[in-house]
């Protein structure tokens, strides 16, 4: 065998001080231990790895080990997902282009024509649009329901292979209760699938310990966290039971039978990057690894941000409403303390008479649809994140044409409220 392309990934279990906890593994996983060499993830642009022989070629092929082409495997990535693994505590990674592949990998790698998702109804606009308009292209049918395990139950039939939930729903502030959820969908022999982009990478929730069988992130927002880079995650816990589902169980040999516990993490790579190529570009990788090693200290400050926002602006007399599950008048407050550590996360949503004006008058926070940037930035989300849905689906959604949907940055907390303060005037 040749010299491999990299050095191998020394992933956190060794260091000599485990257990880490979540900055120390944020900092040290997948950075190679080797003296003389640059101290980071390096970065690999390669698109192709050279053979040694056809021998070797045909091996690596074959066995899928090893490198050979970059939308297949490139080190860099490999470096990102190991780091991933580590936060979410995930037994499997795969690093996509952005968080709508995530999405479409795990959908596509459970489910196939003829199957059905029960999914919450709050779910991010782009996801509900991949279940209402993409997915029944392919024969794939999704019910959207209130959050709640019992109209989840309510909703199942006989070919539903999937719950979808968001750990954090978005502007509704709704909390996903995960165990419940969690067990109703292994009651029938279904998974549980989680968006936990809210959720910071493991910081303020890891689903996976909670039940989820697949989680998914787009690293766009809080994991990357400077507003530069798209990308996403879907990450796999240990052996997920698939003995019910059609697309592991038929066939001789089975998926289950040739793969075992590998199954789903071999399914949700060959489709995300083999098959589709959703591939995450090396420099996009290197840039989200990058930012994952400050994450815990945006993600704490921009929470204490939010939570003293959510309070003051609960008390002042030009906000009509305030959903931010930290409060403790928010309905999702005893599930946000069940499932969240470390914060509520650092999205409010309120209501203001005229949101036109307001959104005019503010002069610190930027008016733009991303979130989890270092800067504060405000949207209506009525006119554009979820602006293609139909007026009642964007009411199921807990969207109003009053509200205003904060994402904190890190941005000094009086900067923040004077401006907001000047802007509610
Ligand atoms: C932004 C977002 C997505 C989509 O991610 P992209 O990286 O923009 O494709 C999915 N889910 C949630 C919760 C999001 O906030």
């Amino acid at each position: 065998m040749t010299t491999p392309p990299t050095a191998p990934l020394s992933d956190a279990h060794a260091c000599d001080t485990a257990p880490l906890g979540f900055g120390s593994l944020a900092v040290h996983t997948a950075v190679p231990r080797i003296p003389g060499s640059g101290l980071g993830i390096p970065l690999h642009t390669a698109v192709a790895y050279q053979f040694e022989s056809l021998e070797h070629g045909a091996d690596v092929f074959a066995t899928n080990e090893g490198y050979s082409y970059a939308r297949l495997q490139n080190p860099t990535v490999e470096a990102l997902e190991a780091r991933l693994r580590a936060l979410e505590g995930a037994a499997h990674a795969l690093a996509v282009s952005s968080g709508q592949a995530a999405s479409l990998t795990a959908f596509l790698s459970v489910c196939r024509a003829g199957d059905h998702i029960v999914a919450t109804s709050s779910l991010f606009g782009g996801t509900s649009g991949l279940l209402r308009n993409v997915l029944p292209n392919f024969g794939i049918s999704a019910t959207l329901v209130p959050n709640s395990p019992e109209a989840v139950e309510a909703a199942w039939q006989p070919n539903t292979r999937l719950v979808w939930a968001e750990t954090i729903g978005n502007p509704a502030g709704d909390v996903a209760d995960l165990g419940a959820l969690s067990s109703v969908a292994h009651a029938h022999g279904a998974l549980l699938g989680v968006d936990n982009t809210w959720g910071g990478v493991g910081y303020l929730c890891r689903p996976l310990g909670f039940g989820a069988d697949i989680v998914t992130h787009s690293l766009t927002k809080w994991a990357g966290g400077h507003g530069g880079t798209l990308g996403g995650a879907v990450l796999l816990r240990e052996a997920p039971d698939l003995a019910r589902n059609p697309i592991f169980c038929e066939g001789q040999p089975s998926l289950l039978e040739q793969r075992g516990a590998e199954a789903l993490a071999w399914r949700v790579r060959w489709l995300g990057v083999q098959q589709c190529g959703m591939t995450l570009a090396a420099p996009a990788a290197h840039a989200l690894a990058v930012g994952l090693e400050t994450l815990a200290l945006r993600l704490a400050q921009e929470c204490r941000s939010a939570l003293a926002l959510a309070e003051r602006l609960q008390a002042h007399p030009g906000v009509l409403g305030v959903q931010y599950p930290g409060l403790a008048a928010s309905p999702h407050h005893a599930l946000a303390r069940k499932y969240l550590r470390g914060g509520f996360g650092a999205v409010l949503s309120f209501e203001v008479a005229d949101p036109a004006r307001f959104l005019s008058r503010l002069r610190l926070v930027r008016i733009a649809p991303n979130l989890g940037d270092t800067r504060s930035m405000a949207v209506h989300p009525w006119t554009t994140t979820h602006g293609r849905l139909p007026e009642e689906q964007r009411l199921a959604a807990g969207v109003s044409p009053h509200g205003i949907r904060l994402s904190v940055g890190v941005e000094d907390l009086e900067d923040l409220w004077r401006d907001l303060e000047g802007a509610l005037g």
